[in-house]
């Protein structure tokens, strides 16, 4: 968490295995996606979720002919037990 005085930044990370919805393989890391988004204030200060999503990329196989991408999501139910990992 970083209070800039006027605003506090709380920085999260989002990552969590991810498998091919189509070919169902263990999909590889791709970089993050920086998401901010304004959350509840705390301390009377506006408060900015900086979240990096996991990007994933499935590469072409012959199970999984198309390159599939995704991204990981927030207040995602069915992968919240991943997030623990
Ligand atoms: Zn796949």
């Amino acid at each position: 968490i970083e209070d800039q005085g006027n605003q506090i930044i709380v920085h999260l990370v989002q990552s969590y295995p991810l498998h091919c919805p189509r070919c169902g393989q263990l999909m590889l890391k791709n970089g993050f996606k920086l998401v901010k988004i304004l959350g509840p204030s705390l301390h009377y200060k506006p408060t900015i979720w900086s979240i990096r999503k996991q990007k994933y990329l499935c590469k072409p196989s012959p199970d999984c002919p198309q390159t599939i991408t995704k991204v990981a999501r927030v207040k995602d139910v069915k992968y919240r037990h991943h997030i623990s990992q």
